[in-house]
């Protein structure tokens, strides 16, 4: 954990979020600033910066991550209508939170730009 990273912190239980889904290595809350109408935030407990920082040793955990993410998106009732899941890294990626996580954007017909 690192103490000052707001994900780790939420993790860790120290700051609240409305949580959906938690797992032994995973969590799903939804995001403070909704771009769409389902936003959530999918998580790993691990704290861990940037896709870039990812290792071998994570790949089970990444696995655990996208199916942390088709269960949330079936707990919220649009597996089957669809969903984007997003990560960004870094500056030109658009990265404010160096804590890797998936966002899940769903409720309706998402626009690519
Ligand atoms: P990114 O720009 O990909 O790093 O996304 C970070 C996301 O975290 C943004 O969509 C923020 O709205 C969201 N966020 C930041 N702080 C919180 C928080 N305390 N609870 C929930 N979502 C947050």
């Amino acid at each position: 954990m690192s103490t000052d990273c707001i994900f780790c912190r939420i993790a860790a239980g120290e700051i609240p979020a409305n949580v959906v889904l938690q797992t032994p290595s995973v969590l799903v809350f939804r995001d403070i600033a909704p771009k769409a109408p389902i936003h959530l935030l999918v998580i790993p407990k691990k704290h861990i910066a940037t896709v870039n920082d990812i290792t071998s040793e994570d790949w089970e955990l990444v696995g655990q991550l996208f199916d942390a993410a088709a269960q949330a998106a079936r707990m919220e009732g649009v597996a089957e209508k669809g969903y984007r899941l997003i990560t960004n890294v870094n500056a030109d990626g658009g990265q404010e939170v160096f804590h890797i996580h998936l966002h899940l954007l769903a409720g309706k017909r998402l626009g690519f730009s």
